[in-house]
């Protein structure tokens, strides 16, 4: 008499498949995820230089810096995409300058933007930062401390900055930031930004 033959799978079959692919996917998963991260950073570093283009173009027609990022659209920017990081997850985006939602109140009144603009007109959080500004009368606008950067730290002094492009959870925090010279510059927030 003929055995009858089996259908489908055992059960010990199913178990080693689906651990085979738990383990492909706990080895893929992280790898894929750090591939579009480093595609979103790519991104926004694109994003920076293209903002660094356009404040340039800016400034030989005026000779200073736009007071706002908004100030260069739609003459100096035609794709206000750009004003977006792809890492930016505030709704809408630009609503917060980074993702614990602060620098909030600096942001551009006129357009949505994910990056914190340094040359604004605001008033500059002396109290926040005051050890770096030591002997400086308050009221100060970001804008007239930036000059005060430029005159002591030369072209390296940040003029936007990616706050989305953080590693807030690790012990080196990293700013993404175009700097003054029309480079992007990825500093240990810890350490002087101008040694890079
Ligand atoms: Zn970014």
């Amino acid at each position: 008499m003929l055995r009858r033959r089996q259908v489908g799978f055992t059960l010990m079959e199913v178990l080693v498949v689906v651990g085979i692919i738990a383990v492909l996917a706990a080895i893929m998963f992280p790898t894929f995820f750090a591939a579009r991260e480093r595609a979103r950073l790519t991104v926004c570093t694109s994003n920076l230089r293209q903002l660094g283009l356009a404040i340039q173009m800016y400034m030989q027609d005026w000779e200073w810096e736009p007071f706002w990022l908004s100030g260069l659209v739609p003459a100096y920017l035609s794709r206000e995409g750009i004003l977006f990081c792809p890492d930016d997850r505030s709704h809408p985006k630009g609503s917060d300058l980074d993702r614990q939602g602060r620098f909030t109140e600096y942001r551009d009144p006129y357009l949505r933007c994910s990056y914190l603009y340094e040359f604004n007109p605001l008033i500059f959080p002396l109290d926040k930062f005051g050890p770096d500004f030591p002997n400086q009368p308050p009221g100060l606008t970001w804008r007239q401390v930036k000059y005060w950067d430029l005159r002591i730290y030369g072209e390296k002094t940040p003029l936007v900055r990616c706050w989305w492009h953080t590693d807030v959870m690790g012990s080196g925090e990293q700013v993404l930031n175009l700097a003054h010279d029309g480079h992007v510059y990825r500093h240990p927030q810890s350490q002087s930004w101008t040694t890079q």
